[in-house]
Formats: structure tokens, sequence, C-alpha cells
């Protein structure tokens, strides 16, 4: 991954309107000379630590989130180094903003905000070009896409083409959490229609007006745009994001084993809270093997997490068919049971031989589980006496709410610690502000899925692994546990601070990077030291010199 160059033959205007060159007021007196783009500048010469201050000055005077997401879009396409350093910089109070929850709002909001493409559409009408389409994009050197077709938007739902927000902001988290380059990254929204008819509807709409596709003609549009990505750029890892279900769960099956393919709803959100559950076991001395596991939703996150869990027991040596008893699901029909008709394959293995149970709380009062976890979209369903019962079973109950965007989450901070007695071990999807109870105040951590897909794709790219497996995502979530501290842990975190982000990412990576090499899976020649190898594959938001 070599340092940024300016091609030859690029006029000063194309150089300073490039956001991959641009470098704004830093130019050095010498570059604007040599590169003819004095008269196009104003006198001042800034470090980027000046740029920076500037950039905050303004970002501050922003009243609204979905202001400073627009504000930081328009950074993102007029500077990428410098908006790469914001973001770096300012990662923990940024995520927010350029992450759920404002993403989503964004996404709501897309047809209306849009200014500039930000990565490539390819729509169903389209079929038959899709190689062509991916030759358009101006990086030849592409290493990670993101694609989404927007039917499932965090918990928001079929956002169509407006979905491009999130292939755009998981990228933008590749580059600040694990420093892989722009230039490496594409987001790309596969556009088959949307059933949204607020979206049909809206004069202002930038996608396709028609009925979602479905089936076979769909599994061929999918299947076109993963053979391009492999001609067109052969080392690309290829993250499917935001998938509705009814395709996710297949689409990872007929790929995982044919390219070097994950999905971050079903296995990205798995690993980090699967680090999670390590971190709370490791800092309560209890075990994974005595817990019993109670999830509020059977779908792409839910059961990911599920199978992640598995996958975990198995390695301390428990059977699979135990491990899969460790788990119960109730979904919007009640506990998820063998007797149950027309059950979703993913949902089968956790379908246990127990009587139908309504509800949740019924479900908690008969299986007494250990650990509950929120991933239904479903607001408040972790009410008081979901609360307060698991806290009549367990000493330190384990209450995960990991429902996007805030307002579907299945309680708040607030809640969790005020109902458990201040005596749960807490993690959320989305940011909660700190809580006192009882004079102790709690800094809940965030199960981010930023905190482990950067770091598992940093660590892909360097080894050039061929496939993305789940002894990645296990390695990944030991990693991520072993590097929450006993302060994160005492004032409620079973996460590390998110500023600590790169240094995390960099440990990932060369877990995941240790383990393609063991699983012969690795493309390059083994390094001897593979931290620095790692290292030196991350980019620093510094500008290059071009004189
Ligand atoms: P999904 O649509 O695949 O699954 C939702 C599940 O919830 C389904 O099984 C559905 O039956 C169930 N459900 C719906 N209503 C219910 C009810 N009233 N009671 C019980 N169950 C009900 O969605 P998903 O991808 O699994 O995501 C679910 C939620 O998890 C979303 O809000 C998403 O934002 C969130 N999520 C969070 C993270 C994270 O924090 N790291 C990551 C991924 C997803």
């Amino acid at each position: 991954m070599a340092d940024i160059t300016i091609p030859k033959g690029l006029s000063g205007r194309e150089i300073i309107y490039d956001n991959l060159y641009n470098k704004g007021t830093a130019f050095t007196n010498e570059e604007r000379i040599a590169l003819k783009i004095d008269g196009l500048l104003p006198p001042v010469v800034n470090t980027i630590e000046e740029q920076e201050a500037r950039v905050m000055e303004n970002y501050y005077q922003k009243s609204t989130d979905i202001e400073k997401y627009i504000f930081l879009m328009g950074l993102l396409d007029y500077n990428l180094t410098l908006f790469n350093r914001v973001l770096v910089n300012h990662l923990e109070e940024m995520m927010p903003i350029i992450y759920t929850p404002t993403v989503g709002q964004a996404c709501r909001e897309y047809s209306h905000i849009y200014r500039r493409p930000q990565g490539v559409f390819l729509a169903a009408h389209e079929k038959g070009r899709y190689v062509e389409l991916l030759r358009q994009w101006p990086s030849k050197d592409v290493r990670v896409i993101v694609v989404t077709d927007g039917e499932r938007i965090l918990g928001l739902g079929d956002l169509g083409t407006s979905g491009m927000g999130i292939p755009v902001g998981k990228l933008c988290l590749y580059a600040a959490g694990a420093g892989i380059h722009f230039r490496h990254c594409l987001p790309v929204m596969i556009d088959v229609g949307t059933n949204n008819a607020e979206f049909i509807n809206d004069p202002h709409y930038i996608g396709l007006k028609q009925e979602r596709i479905r089936g076979e003609a769909y599994d061929e549009i999918i299947e076109e745009f993963v053979m391009a990505v492999q001609a067109v750029f052969p080392r690309a890892l290829i993250q499917f994001e935001d998938f509705g279900n009814q395709n996710a769960f297949r689409l990872l099956e007929n790929y995982r084993n044919r390219v070097c393919t994950f999905n971050d709803d079903i296995q990205g959100t798995a690993c980090v809270s699967l680090a999670g559950l390590s971190a709370a076991m490791r800092f309560s001395n209890r075990k994974l093997q005595d817990q019993t596991f109670l999830f509020l939703g059977a779908g792409e996150a839910g059961t990911g997490i599920g199978e992640l869990i598995v996958s975990a027991l198995v390695k301390t040596g428990m059977s699979p068919a135990s491990a899969h008893q460790r788990c119960w699901f109730v979904d919007s029909k009640g506990l998820v049971v063998q007797s149950r008709e027309g059950l979703a394959a993913h949902k089968k293995p956790f379908a246990h031989d127990h009587a139908p149970v309504p509800d949740f709380l019924s479900a908690i009062e008969a299986l007494k589980p250990t650990a509950i976890i929120g991933v239904s979209g479903q607001a408040g369903k972790f009410d008081k006496d979901v609360l307060q019962t698991m806290t009549a079973i367990n000493e330190q109950p384990i209450i995960f709410a990991l429902s996007n965007p805030t307002s579907k989450a299945e309680c708040t901070a607030r809640d969790a610690y005020t109902w458990t007695e201040g005596r749960c071990l807490f993690s959320s999807g989305s940011p909660f502000d700190p809580v006192t109870i009882d004079g102790k105040t709690f800094t809940p951590g965030q199960g981010n899925n930023a905190y482990v897909f950067p770091g598992i794709g940093l660590g892909v790219i360097a080894s050039q692994a061929s496939r993305v497996t789940e002894g990645m995502f296990l390695a990944a979530a030991e990693t991520l546990a072993g590097q929450v501290s006993q302060a994160d842990y005492d004032i409620g975190r079973l996460y590390p601070s998110l500023n600590t982000i790169r240094p995390i990412s960099l440990h990932i990576a060369v877990a995941v990077a240790e383990l393609a090499f063991e699983e012969g899976l690795a493309r390059v020649e083994k390094p001897e030291d593979m931290m620095a190898f790692v290292k030196s594959q991350m980019f620093e938001p510094q500008y290059p010199n071009y004189v």
C-alpha cells in the first residue's frame, strides 16, 4: 500500500477538487508553485493540526446531528486525509454521527441531502454491465467492498437506494478504525427496488421506483455482482451489510466458502457480542459453559450471536448439541421450540424440546437465563418486570440491549441499572450517556461492530486471506475481550474506549492474519514480525509531500 502520488497530467484545479490529493490550505509554497495552484489558494499555509482545529470549530457550531453529518460528509468529499484525521482523533464523539444513530436519519433523508456519488450504484436493469460499472470507480486497487441492497437498514427497514449511507459510513470506520486507506475502499449499492411506499411516492427519491426483485432473478443479480468483483478487484474482501434476513443467511451460505466474504450483521455482531460476554465472564469470574442465554429476536443478529457462542463453547470441549442447548430464542411468536411448524432454517438448531411459551417474561421464568440479549428491534421489551425478574434470579444479570437505533433499544442504560439495582453487566447497540444510581456512575460500553470489522478486514487484507472463517471471528472476539481493562469494567464497560480503536484493530488484525496463515488461507509470504507487517499497512492520516 504505497504512498499517494499525483498522476501526471492532472490540472491544478483537478488536484484541488480531488479529495484523494487535496491538502487545501496545507499545500506548501513549493507544492503550490510546482503544481501550478498558487493562484487558486489563499496565501496562508496551514498545518494539518491548524486545519483540524478549524474543522472542529465549524463542527461544534452545527446545532443538530444531521447538520454535523452533512458537514463531515462535505469534508469527506473535499479532503480525505483531513476527514480521516478528524475522525481518528474524535472517533468516540463522532461515531454516533458518522454511524448509528445519525446515519440512520441520514439514510432516511438521503435522497434529499444527496450531494455527490460516494460509491458505485449497480441498478437491477444494468445487469450484464456490472464489470463495466465497477471499472468506472477511479481506484484500481480496491481491497474492501461494503455492499448493501438497502432492505434492512439498521433497525429502520427498507430504505432502498438511500441505504448507500451505510456502506459509506462503514468504510469511514475501516479508514479511521484500522487505517485502511480510502482508495482501497469501495461502497456499493445494489438497487433491486424498494417496498417502501413513502419512498416510491417521494418525487425526490433517487432509487429505482419498483417493487423489490425476489427469487432467482435476485440471486442472479447478486451472483453477477460477486463474480464481477472477482474479475475487477480480485483481492477485495466483500462485506455484506444490512440485507434482509430472507436473503442474508442464504447469501452467506452460498458465498462464504467460494469467495472472501462475510456478513457483518450476522458475523460481525456475533463477534462483538461474544467479546462483551467473554469480558463479562473474565471480570465476574464466571465461565461461558455455565451460562444460559435467552435471546429476544431470532433474526440475523440473534442467531448469528447464538452460532458464535456455540463455536466458542465447542472450543471448550462441549458437544455442538449441548452448546446449542445453552441458547434459547423468543421471537414474535414466543419461545422457539421444536414443535413449532414452518421454522426458518436459521432458527432450527435452536428449537429445543420444550412446551410452547407465549412471551419473553414467561420464558425467563421458565428457563432462568443468566443473560438476556435483545436483538428484536422492539423498543422497551426489557421492561421493569423483565429486569427485576432477571435480578431476582441472578447476582449479576447480563443485559445486552442491542437493537438500533436508540429509539428501538430493548431498554435504556438508565432502566437497566435502575431495575437491576445497579447489579447488571450491561451493553447496548446504541450509545447511552453515563447513568448515576445511588451515587455510583456507570458509563456503559456500546457493543458496536466497529470494534471488530475494521481489524478483521485489516487482518484479511494484510494476509490476503482467500476466505473469512469462523475461527477468525472467535480470534477477534477473544482479542477484543483481552483489551478490556479492570478500569473499564469498574465503570460498567465491557468494551474498551473507542478512542483506542487503532491499537485494538491492530491486535485483532494480527490475530486474524496469524490464523489465516495457520489455516493455509494466506496469499502472501509469512512475515517474521506479524505486528510490524500489519502495522506497516495502516494508513496514518498525514499529508504526503508531493514535491
Ligand atoms: P432481523 O429482522 O433479522 O430479526 C429481528 C428478529 O426480531 C426476528 O426474529 C423477529 O421475529 C423478532 N421480533 C420482531 N418482533 C418481535 C417481538 N415483538 N418480540 C420478539 N421478537 C420479535 O433483524 P436483525 O438483523 O437480527 O437485527 C435486530 C436488531 O438488532 C436491529 O434493531 C438491529 O439494529 C440490531 N443490531 C445491533 C447490532 C449491534 O449493536 N452491534 C448489530 C446488528 C443488529
